[in-house]
């Protein structure tokens, strides 16, 4: 199963201690992460073997939301930052809406994210 994580920078720390809390089910071998790219350098630095798109900004969002369309990527982990603007609006806006239409779990804070992962470790 791929999961994508993402975290947008004011959130990269609960990100970051999201994915220690998770640490046995996500380094579990069915599992491989994806992530957009400052995200992904963060989750490797914990220890989290992950595989990078590129920064958000630069287009990582739209990445991850092709891989959803191709129903390579099965669920979205996004710690969004609702009080911050973005460049990349239109991308995460993008991404949020490929998941609706290919019926995608998408988290876009980090209960839901908690509530997913609950769901599918056994
Ligand atoms: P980043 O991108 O992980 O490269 O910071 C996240 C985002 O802003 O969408």
């Amino acid at each position: 199963m791929e999961i994508a994580i993402i975290a947008h920078d004011g959130m990269k720390a609960d990100m970051v201690q999201f994915l220690n809390e998770h640490k046995a089910f996500l380094r579990s071998e069915n599992i491989s992460l994806i992530a957009t790219g400052t995200t992904g350098s963060k989750a490797e630095h914990a220890g989290f073997k992950v595989t990078k798109m590129l920064s958000g900004p630069m287009g990582g969002d739209a990445q991850i939301a092709a891989r959803v369309a191709e129903g390579k990527c099965n669920m979205v982990l996004f710690f969004k930052d609702p009080l911050a603007k973005h460049p990349h609006e239109p991308d995460i806006n993008m991404l949020i809406r490929v998941c609706d239409v290919h019926n995608v779990p998408l988290a876009t804070n980090e209960a839901t994210a908690k509530l997913l992962l609950k769901a599918i470790a056994i």
